[in-house]
């Protein structure tokens, strides 16, 4: 009869349905946006690559809003897609180096609109 009870939630530590990995290890987005935000096909994320002093290249990414996109999540996951620091803005986020062709690409991956 112990098979019965195979497969339950108790005999492993919780994987991601989607991905299949652990939960801590998952990276998936969230299944459920928090209420107030707006979908991403909703949204168009403007990209460019802007020149600073002394050279440095950054990625910045405008058009979406504080209220309508949890900025630092999508920041923290944008710095560990790029590998590289940023900056949230007050319409967007900023990531240090030329990543303009990646971002956009993930950006489009999570569903948003992008233009350069
Ligand atoms: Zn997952």
């Amino acid at each position: 009869m112990s098979r019965l009870f195979a497969g339950t939630p108790f005999d492993r530590p919780p994987h991601c349905e989607r991905c299949e990995r652990l939960e801590t290890e998952c990276t998936c987005p969230p299944i459920d946006p928090p209420s107030k935000s707006i979908p991403p096909e909703k949204q168009t994320a403007r990209l460019l690559a802007e020149r600073r002093k002394k050279g440095k290249v950054v990625t910045v990414v405008r058009g979406l809003s504080a209220e309508g996109n949890d900025l630092p999540d999508l920041l923290t996951r944008a710095k560990n897609h790029c590998g590289a620091g940023g900056t949230v803005h007050e319409d967007g986020f900023e990531i240090q180096g030329d990543h303009l062709t990646r971002l956009a690409a993930w950006l489009s991956e999570l569903g948003y609109r992008t233009k350069r």
